[in-house]
């Protein structure tokens, strides 16, 4: 294993949208900021080159036509190295479309069946009408502070969980997972799932950090060195105010 921590992104060319690049720009920042050496890995379409070396995958959001073109590619090329990196304790963040396929199945609002890799137990149905707009939640995290997570919309998947998988957290604002439960994403093992765009971890660097935290375990890392986040947290709470006032 590389000494190098190392974010792997899923399709950055096809899966990759409403700025879902601030996550991985995230990610390696607040681990550089720490000292340690990071890179990313790009997971383009394909056989993959060192998926075990990966800390962190990063799957972001496409539009159905985007979901299409990778899907089928997921399953033939990269689903058991996914599966064998976070049973060794790789963390995942996947986000909308991402999030979708690495559940059961995603059915666009066509009735269009895009198979997922079931690393999750969750399954989406597309309704008619989009879910759009900011989005904040309670979160489930132990310990998470603050225990508030925002972001930013843009779906019309409806996402319900297993018994296997979690909610990330409850929706204060917004429709989350499917706008009638009050979930919003999920959590299983490594794998946190949401529909929070926007991007999400800029503006959430506590929830950066734990994954950070929990991919440096099995390196035998500790806890992390404390990071000056007045910006990322003024940040947070304006779209707090901002979903108040709504
Ligand atoms: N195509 C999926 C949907 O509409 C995902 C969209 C997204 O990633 N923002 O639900």
């Amino acid at each position: 294993m590389t000494q190098t921590f190392t974010v792997g992104w899923l399709y950055p060319d096809l899966m990759n949208i409403y700025g879902d690049r601030g996550n991985i720009l995230t990610l390696v920042k607040r681990v550089e900021w720490r000292g340690l050496e990071a890179r990313v890995l790009e997971l383009g379409r394909g056989a993959a080159g060192a998926m075990d070396d990966v800390d962190v995958f990063f799957f972001g959001g496409g539009q159905d036509r985007e979901q299409a073109l990778i899907y089928d590619d997921l399953r033939e090329f990269k689903q058991h190295a996914l599966q064998r990196a976070v049973g060794d304790g790789a963390q995942v963040l996947a986000v909308c479309g991402g999030y979708q396929l690495l559940g059961h199945y995603y059915q666009t609002a066509d009735g269009e069946r895009y198979d997922g890799i079931g690393l999750i137990d969750v399954k989406t149905e597309a309704g008619k009408k989009r879910f759009i707009g900011d989005v904040v939640v309670r979160t489930e995290i132990d310990g998470l502070t603050p225990s508030t997570l925002v972001g930013f919309e843009n779906h019309s998947g409806r996402t319900f969980l297993g018994p296997a998988a979690k909610p990330l957290g409850k929706v204060i604002q917004g429709k989350g997972n499917n706008g009638s439960d009050k979930t919003e994403g999920c959590m299983q093992d490594g794998i946190i799932g949401t529909y929070m765009h926007g991007s999400l971890l800029p503006k959430n660097p506590h929830l950066a950090d734990h994954l950070i935290a929990r991919a440096l375990r099995r390196r035998g890392g500790g806890a992390l060195s404390h990071l000056d986040d007045s910006a990322e947290l003024a940040a947070h709470g304006w779209i707090l105010q901002r979903a108040q006032r709504r």
